[in-house]
């Protein structure tokens, strides 16, 4: 049995006083249970309060970027040796506001998640289809190239411990969610591709995510799919309550 992850993506809100209120709120009621993982990717300035925040609690703290690199001269970057070193445990790698923003590419992407586990770091990979390639019936062999390409040259012990979301780009903060059984037979594409390129083995233990518009009200049918093991949330992971209530549907 695939434990459920529920992430909730902040993005670019909330000053500190206002992600320390959230975590107050939140970090003591997350259950500590095998089935569950919930985990807050915040934005940097806020992440080593946090990660003292919420120790001894069940709840983690992520990043949502990181340069590959360990040190040097790239102003305004963060590196996966700061981030390991202030305690976070995962990062999420190529989001489609990274891709379409920052220039975030396949190959960066493959070099972070490189950069993420030599550093002990959990990397979330996101994919996911733009809406004129979902009507021009491109999802399935973007979403397998943008997964392989993540993916290349890890090995299979690296990829089962991989988080890879699945969020169609059409489906972020626009309240439209793909129906459950849209997503779930994407998710169940990953997987086949995950099998292909390690082994069933590999392909049965990675956790796949579906991120899009995924709220209190919609994620018991999504995460009721065989293949959706979890969410990455954004608007809806804004507030304690409703982040809390994800969790539990995770349970
Ligand atoms: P929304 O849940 O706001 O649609 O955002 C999804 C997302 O991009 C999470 O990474």
């Amino acid at each position: 049995m695939r434990k459920k992850v529920i992430a909730g993506n902040w993005k670019m809100n909330k000053v500190l006083s206002e992600a320390n209120q959230f975590v107050d709120d939140v970090a003591g009621k997350v259950p500590n249970s095998d089935n569950v993982e919930a985990i807050v990717c915040a934005p940097f300035p806020f992440l080593a309060t946090l990660v003292e925040k919420t120790k001894g609690t069940s709840l983690k703290v992520s990043a949502q970027n990181m340069h590959f690199e360990d040190n040097g001269a790239f102003t305004g970057e963060v590196s996966p040796v700061m981030l390991k070193d202030l305690g976070v445990t995962h990062v999420v790698l190529g989001h489609s506001e990274r891709r379409e923003y920052f220039a975030e590419t396949d190959e960066t992407v493959n070099k972070k998640a490189h950069a993420a586990f030599k550093h002990d770091l959990t990397p979330i990979v996101c994919v996911g289809e733009t809406l004129e390639q979902r009507e021009a019936n491109e999802t399935k062999g973007l979403v397998e190239s943008q997964v392989k390409r993540a993916l290349d040259g890890l090995s299979d012990d690296q990829i089962t411990q991989t988080i890879i979301a699945y969020e169609p780009v059409w489906a972020i903060g626009t309240g439209k969610t793909a129906s459950s059984e849209d997503a779930n037979e994407v998710c169940s594409h990953i997987r086949n591709v995950v099998k292909e390129i390690t082994s069933e083995a590999v392909a049965e233990k990675v956790v796949i995510q579906y991120g899009g518009s995924v709220k209190p009200t919609n994620v018991d049918e999504l995460l009721a799919q065989s293949d959706i093991d979890g969410a990455l949330v954004g608007g809806a992971s804004l507030e304690a309550e409703s982040f809390l209530q994800l969790v539990e549907a995770g349970v």
